[in-house]
Parts: C-alpha cells; structure tokens; sequence
C-alpha cells in the first residue's frame, strides 16, 4: 500500500511574534478584538484591523491614498483590456481654510467627514471613494458612461451643496466641492498619473471658473478607428466561438 506522506504540522499562534502589530494598533486607536487571544477568531480580528488600518483612512474611513492608487492602477489596465469606459473624479472642498479659521480645526474634522459620507451615499458600490489629502477626494467610477458620468458628478455636488453639517448643536454649516473628472482613455494604454493630471487639470478649471461646479474632460474621440474596434470584436467574438463545442 502507498504510504502517505505526513501532513505538514500547522502553526501554533503562540509562537508569533505580534507585540509589534498589537502595538501599532493600540496606538492607532483600533479596538482590539474581544476574543479569547490567539484564537482563530481572534488573529482573524488582527488582521482584518491591520488591514483596515493600511487601506483606510483614519477619519473618514474611505480608503485612503494608497489604496486609491492601487485601485486606479487595476482600473488602467482594466481599460485597456476591456475598453469600458471608466471615470476618474478629483473633489475638493471650496474655501476650506476659512473654514478651520472661523470654526476650529475640530469643526472642519467633522465637515470632513460629513463631506465624506455624503459622496458615499451618492456613488454606486462599484465605485471607490477615496480620501487622497487634507481635504481632497477621489472617485474611481468603474464602466461609467460619459452621460452617467456627468449626471453622477452633478448628483454629487448638489448633495454635498445640500448638507446642514451641525458643527456645534443647532448650528448647521453649509460647504461646496469643485469637481474635476475625466475619462480614462479606451483602447489606449495610459498611466494612472497621467490620468490624474487631466483629472486635476479639470478641477483646478472648476476652482477658476468660480467653484461649486464639476467640469469634465471634453470626451476626445478614440485613438483607435471603429473599424480597428470592429476587428478587435471579431477576433474576440471568434476565439469565444472555437470554445465552444
Ligand atoms: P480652495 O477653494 O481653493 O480649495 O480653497 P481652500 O481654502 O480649500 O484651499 P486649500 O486647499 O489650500 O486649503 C486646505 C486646508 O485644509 C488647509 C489645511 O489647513 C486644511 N486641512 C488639511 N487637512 C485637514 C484635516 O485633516 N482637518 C482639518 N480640519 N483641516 C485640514
Ligand atoms: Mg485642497
Ligand atoms: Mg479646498
């Protein structure tokens, strides 16, 4: 009879060194996790809050700028590969500086963070809002069409221009963003930098032409033919076919 060989003994958690990571989440301010320590549930709680604490950020909790540049990264090449188009949108409170000057740092905290909720209530669950500087956002919006592109950052605007952020009790604050969006180039390999930049050339348009507005990238026409389209489709709609039975 073939002999089996034995299976490799697990782990004992015990035997990890996590001081470093239980310290680094104590002083990030995460709750540690109630379970009993070193159980499985307990390392799982571990590093789901590493984890948080690496893609999130800390006082909005959207993700945070590397996460953002990850994200953007894979939307790239998703493009290239798919031709879908996709949306980038840079967000910028307007006139925030007076904001923390007439009502303390603590008070523009919480307009952040309102900020923040607000554009999540908006978006769809495809799409990535990301807190990417002080107050500064961006939305990655996946196989977004320029019509829905436009409609979304319009909806965006407006709910953020709607908001009561109540600063102190009974004392509502009112803020708007400058949007700046542009589409990721299809059939074309790009670089997300490059695509960040006609983003924010496009914000700092808004911020120009008086704030409180979203301006998108004019859609340049492809850079490839509809006939080169056409025979991408065929030779993608043939290798579907051969699969087939
Ligand atoms: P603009 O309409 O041109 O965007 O004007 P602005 O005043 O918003 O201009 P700017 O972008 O220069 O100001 C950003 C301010 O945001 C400066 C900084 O003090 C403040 N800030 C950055 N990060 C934070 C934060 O985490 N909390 C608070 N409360 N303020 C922050
Ligand atoms: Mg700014
Ligand atoms: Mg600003």
């Amino acid at each position: 009879m073939e002999s089996h060989p034995t299976a490799p003994s697990l782990i004992d958690a015990r035997e990890l060194d996590l001081d470093q990571a239980l310290q680094l989440l104590q002083l990030a301010g995460a709750l540690l996790p109630d379970e009993a320590p070193y159980s499985a549930a307990w390392l799982q709680a571990v590093v789901s809050a590493l984890c948080d604490l690496s893609s999130k950020d800390a006082l909005t909790g959207l993700a945070n700028r590397r996460s953002f540049e990850m994200a953007l990264a894979r939307e790239v090449d998703r493009v290239a590969r798919a031709g879908e188009a996709a949306l980038l949108l840079m967000l910028d409170i307007d006139h925030f500086k007076s904001v923390n000057d007439t009502h303390g740092h603590a008070a523009g905290d919480l307009v952040i963070r309102a900020v923040a909720q607000a554009m999540l209530q908006t978006v769809r669950p495809m799409d990535l809002v990301a807190r990417i500087g002080g107050e500064e956002f961006a939305i990655i919006l996946p196989n977004c069409s320029p019509h829905v592109g436009v409609t979304v950052a319009e909806r965006v605007r407006e709910r953020v221009a709607g908001l009561a952020i109540e600063i102190a009790p009974g004392q509502p604050l009112a803020v708007t963003i400058s949007l700046g969006g542009a589409f990721a180039p299809q059939w074309v390999r790009s670089s997300p930098l490059l695509w960040m930049e006609r983003a924010d050339r496009q914000l700092y348009r808004a911020k120009a032409e008086g704030r409180n507005r979203a301006c998108l990238e004019p859609q340049v026409d492809s850079l490839v033919s509809a006939e080169e389209k056409g025979m991408l489709f065929a030779s993608l709609n043939t290798d579907t076919q051969q699969d087939t039975p």
